[in-house]
């Protein structure tokens, strides 16, 4: 077997687990649709019937749980405008020097380039149209939880805590926080759908010592180039760092080429979900785009379809209508 040209394994290991149904996790909403992490991104989310709709979370000046992706608001609100005062030295805006109320007077806007200010993905919503303001994590499980009433449908929470050692350096407690809402709203009683996600060990290993859930935790794996957190993960995508996360996650939360990577125009699988798999750890892997497909595909159900093939659970996708089509 192991004289096999790795072709011929790819085949061998495809063959072996059938396809199966995707779990669908929208991406900051419908934000392929309108912008990212607004309750009416959330809303046209849940209309696609997804099973998990994802909020990403920071916290504000005055101890408050937002939806934004990043520590930073200067790439998808109009900070820069309406306080030109509020910025870091490092020329940044910051979600944490702003109280609820000072976030919720800016307008949300598409995502932009931070320094020439030209939308990430051209074809999507115009940047500045309509009117959008920051959510609050309530009003999203609150949103999230009335469409489920109003609908008839059960699509569940997929938080992700955000950058939580830049939230200790700046004395915020972001796991305590988290831990508190998702209590006051049931999450901790094991019987409503939520995963919670975090690119940081030490925070996740923290959150399970501290709160023992009953929910199923995913651990992120980034690239080190992108310092998403302090952990190495390369070291994490060894079988080693892999059983390391089996002991405290449920499963991972990789980038997709860390599972299919291209070669020329095709592509090869590489032994990840294998090794997870055999660890029991699910593969929720992120982030499906129409808008940005690598070359070996031509749709994200394209990509899904590989994806399911090599064991892969569930898939965080921006376009959370065009998978289950
Ligand atoms: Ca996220």
């Amino acid at each position: 077997m192991r004289f096999l040209p790795l072709c011929i394994l790819t085949i061998l290991v495809s063959c072996a687990s059938p396809p199966q149904q995707m779990t669908i996790i929208a991406h900051r909403g419908a934000s392929g649709y309108l912008p990212e992490h607004t309750l009416e991104s959330a809303s046209m989310a849940h209309a696609f019937n997804p099973d998990f709709i994802e909020p990403d979370l920071v916290m504000t000046k005055d101890d408050v749980l937002v939806v934004l992706h990043d520590i930073h608001i200067d790439t998808t609100t109009n900070v820069a405008k309406v306080f030109p005062k509020k910025k870091r030295k490092d020329g940044r805006y910051y979600a944490i020097d702003f109280t609820l109320k000072q976030l919720k007077s800016l307008k949300v806007m598409e995502r932009g380039n931070v320094k020439s200010g030209k939308a990430i993905y051209e074809d999507r919503f115009p940047r500045g149209r309509a009117n959008f303001e920051v959510a609050t994590f309530r009003e999203f499980i609150e949103l999230v939880e009335g469409l489920n009433k109003s609908r008839k449908m059960n699509i569940g929470i997929y938080p992700e805590m955000k950058s939580p050692s830049f939230h200790r350096q700046n004395k915020k407690d972001i796991l305590k926080e988290t831990w508190k809402v998702l209590n006051d709203y049931g999450y901790t009683s094991g019987k409503k759908k939520i995963f919670l996600q975090c690119f940081d060990s030490s925070a996740l290993k923290e959150f399970k010592k501290r709160f023992n859930p009953k929910f199923p935790m995913i651990q992120l794996i980034g690239d080190n180039s992108w310092k998403e957190s302090p952990d190495d993960y390369t070291k994490m995508l060894t079988p080693k760092g892999l059983k390391e996360v089996s002991s405290y996650a449920q499963g991972i939360g990789p980038w997709f080429p860390q599972l299919i990577q291209p070669v020329g125009r095709s592509y090869r699988i590489t032994p990840l979900a294998k090794v997870a798999k055999s660890l029991g750890l699910k593969i929720h892997t992120y982030t499906l785009r129409e808008d940005s497909l690598p070359e070996y595909v031509d749709s994200v159900k394209g990509l899904s379809v590989i994806l399911a093939r090599e064991g892969v659970d569930g898939v965080f996708t921006d376009f959370p209508d065009r998978i289950r089509e």
